[in-house]
């Protein structure tokens, strides 16, 4: 039986998965009960000490639930239902992001329309009603271009690379009868992102840009800092105040970018919660993007985003078989000084699903890097 204190403020987390657990490890050392709502039960963040509601993610009467016991509300996904999180906003529990927010991510289309409206920097995109339209972007956008799915996408699943009328046959078997656009391919030099807090006063805070790497869609790396020239440091850092003093309600957005091969800064897409490219900082700066985010849902004030050492590279632990999770190689990765281990309490594993992540601190971001590698060959789960 667990004892809370007196007047202790609950914070309700939508979803209980990897990120609500760091988001749950951040706020217990201020003070704050955690609940989450989470489609199984013993979730990972369940497994550090969050109550638990299972439930799915749409379902109002869980999410009311979540709300009767919560003085404040948050996310870590954004598929969820936000006219539920509209109508607990509208009873009197804050919710940030706003909804509003919440639902203008959701709709990666509707995204792009206002943040272009906004005279925010993008690839070049467009509504897609069927494979004719399709094929008129792909001669538009010179032959090249992804298709997406404008809800639902997550970890690279709902986009492709179309290049020829059997690639767009393809995607609509793949997408059936999802709502598509379509996005002129970039000719990206690097791919950068930046977290970005803002709190419920609307002060801004920006965290350093990075750089991620992907495989298969999915980021498997993250340098930070990004080994970019003053210029496009300056440009990216612009666009994270940008797109932060455009959404509404209070809390930390990772902002995914394209460097372009001929020195611009393209935002690529905007998640309203604590991101993967942002896993580092809680070694490497100041204060975390977990942390960071809890204080900014709270009005606490905000904390320092400066990087504490000069370097650090985050891998992330992707399963690679699929079957019951057995951790191997712990005392290897952790006899690196200079080497943390994050483990998700996920079970079983599965190929590319995200176990875990390893942060490694250095002097440069090549000694970081290094480092980091070593360690994850040494690990399996
Ligand atoms: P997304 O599904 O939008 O998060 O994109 C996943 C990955 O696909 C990105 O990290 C890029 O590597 C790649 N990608 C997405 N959009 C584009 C684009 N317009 N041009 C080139 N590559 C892209």
């Amino acid at each position: 039986m667990i004892t809370y204190m007196e007047n202790q403020a609950t914070i309700g987390i939508v979803g209980g998965g990897q990120l609500g657990r760091m988001l749950t490890l951040a706020a217990k050392p201020l003070g704050f009960r955690v609940v989450v709502l989470n489609p199984q039960s013993g979730g990972p963040a369940a497994q550090v000490g969050a109550d638990e509601i299972v439930g799915n993610l749409y379902d109002e009467t869980a999410l009311k639930q979540l709300a009767e016991q919560s003085e404040y509300i948050t996310v870590e996904i954004e598929h969820l239902n936000a006219d539920a999180l509209e109508a607990i906003e509208a009873a009197g529990v804050p919710v940030h992001p706003a909804p509003a927010t919440i639902r203008l991510i959701q709709d990666k289309f509707k995204q792009k329309e206002y943040l272009h409206q906004a005279g925010v920097p993008l690839a070049p995109f467009v509504g897609i009603a069927d494979k004719e339209a399709a094929l008129a972007a792909l001669e538009n956008f010179g032959g090249k271009m992804l298709l997406k799915t404008r809800e639902g996408a997550y970890d690279g699943r709902g986009n492709m690379l179309i290049e020829s009328t059997e690639d767009i046959d393809k995607a609509y078997e793949v997408f059936s009868e999802q709502p598509l656009y379509g996005e002129g391919f970039v000719p990206f030099e690097r791919e950068l992102a930046v977290m970005v807090a803002r709190d419920t006063a609307g002060s801004i805070a920006v965290y350093p840009i990075v750089e991620t790497v992907h495989e298969r869609n999915i980021c498997t790396e993250v340098l930070a800092p990004a080994q970019i020239p003053d210029v496009q440091r300056e440009k990216a850092e612009a666009v994270a105040r940008k797109v932060a003093s455009l959404l509404k309600g209070a809390g930390t957005f990772g902002i995914e970018l394209f460097q372009t091969t001929n020195g611009d800064i393209l935002v690529n897409e905007i998640a309203p919660r604590v991101h993967n490219s942002g896993h580092y900082t809680p070694e490497a700066c100041r204060v975390g993007q977990f942390e960071q985010h809890i204080r900014a849902i709270t009005g606490l004030p905000l904390g320092s985003t400066e990087m504490i050492v000069p370097a650090a590279v985050m891998i992330n632990i992707l399963g690679e078989r699929n079957g019951p999770t057995e951790i191997k190689g712990r005392a290897e990765v952790l006899s690196n000084p200079y080497v943390s281990l994050h483990l998700y309490d996920k079970h079983p594993t599965k190929i590319d699903r995200k176990m875990g992540h390893i942060t490694a601190t250095g002097a440069t971001v090549a000694e970081a890097r290094q480092r980091a590698r070593r360690a994850r060959q040494q690990f399996s789960i």
